[in-house]
């Protein structure tokens, strides 16, 4: 057992940005009511050196950015510019998200949309980010799903119009309050069976259910609504950068999901550590905990979730070349990406020719 290895690795699931939260400069005792309270409006950093560092530590070739809270699509594109055979990045509409809570822009779905389309006709952005559908607009309470379905609409009408990818976000962390205090403008993240609306409504555009059911904790609660999801449609791929182990069984053996619809993508940069509970299962997961306080310190996401895939790849004997695909062959054919291979040929691909 060990990392998993590939021919040439994508983590589909990073944030490039750190956040400052400035207790000091805020004049502010941290403490956790506080961070519930600031993280929306905290600011973010280029984290890129610390990131395209662990890159290089762990082999891993690409990563796609996500946006979120704090981070803006304006940094994250600078970062692709910078680095253009190392990342692509997915846009969230960061900055008409700012100028809602500060004031200055009333909140539309028209007016978003149009500016969801402003970025992606850029050419900089590769798809919509973690937690875009959501929409990070403050409301004072959440949408029923059916006004949320023809607003998420809209927003899938114009990632049809991009053909790009959109991802869809399941599953909330049980950690931290600053984590649970956070307003994801929706259920969606609660209900993942929701996105059955979604990819029959657009079965031409590619969904990536981020962290596949699996954000962090120990409970499996949103694992088979994921994998129902998945397997119900032939557009949606699952993201599975923290599963632990054991959990690759189910959609590797499902013969609607298997390896060509799972993406490796950890969630890097978004301070999530990693809990430990030898003789449990699982013996480790990703979750945060209160008694342990904020991470200052960079996570190591790589590490942990190399090593989890290449337990799975050795439980379940997967061969290399669906193992590839995981790691990066199907990241590479849903976001585009040919031209930053070395190679033609790399990734699992068969002719059909008559048997007689
Ligand atoms: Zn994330």
């Amino acid at each position: 057992m060990g990392l998993a290895k590939g021919r040439f690795i994508i983590d589909t699931h990073v944030h490039a940005q750190r956040h400052a939260f400035k207790w000091k400069e805020r004049g502010i005792k941290p403490n956790w009511a506080k961070l519930a309270e600031g993280m929306p409006q905290v600011e973010a950093y280029d984290n890129s050196p610390r990131l395209l560092y662990d890159m290089e530590i762990y082999g891993v070739n690409m990563c796609v950015i996500m946006p979120a809270f704090g981070m803006t699509d304006e940094i994250d594109a600078e970062i692709v510019k910078a680095h253009p055979d190392k990342f692509v990045s997915l846009c969230g509409g960061t900055d008409y998200l700012k100028k809602v809570r500060e004031g200055t822009v009333k909140y539309s779905i028209e007016g978003f949309c149009e500016e969801l389309d402003r970025l992606l006709s850029t050419g900089l952005y590769v798809g919509l980010g973690e937690g875009t559908l959501a929409g990070r607009v403050p409301r004072e309470k959440p949408l029923p799903w059916a006004e949320r379905f023809e607003e998420i609409s809209q927003m899938m009408e114009v990632a049809r119009k991009h053909k790009v990818v959109v991802t869809y976000h399941t599953g909330t962390l049980s950690g931290y309050a600053g984590a649970r205090g956070l307003n994801t403008g929706g259920e969606e993240w609660r209900n993942p069976a929701l996105a059955h609306d979604l990819a029959s409504s657009f079965p031409d555009l590619t969904i990536i259910m981020c962290h596949g059911g699996m954000q962090g904790w120990w409970s499996e609660m949103y694992m088979d609504p994921v994998l129902h999801v998945a397997a119900a449609h032939p557009n949606v791929y699952l993201e599975t950068g923290l599963y632990w182990a054991e959990l690759y069984e189910k959609p590797l053996r499902d013969p609607n999901i298997g390896a060509e619809k799972l993406v490796w993508g950890t969630d890097w940069g978004a301070s999530i550590p990693q809990q430990w509970v030898p003789g449990f299962k699982p013996g480790s997961y990703a979750d945060q905990s209160r008694q342990q306080g904020i991470p200052a310190h960079q996570v190591d996401y790589f590490g942990w979730s190399l090593r989890q895939l290449g337990k799975a790849a050795d439980i379940f004997d997967l061969p290399q070349d669906d193992l590839n695909l995981i790691m990066g062959g199907n990241a590479v054919r849903l976001f585009k990406l040919e031209d930053k291979l070395p190679h033609t040929r790399l990734f699992k691909q068969y002719l059909n020719i008559p048997q007689t």
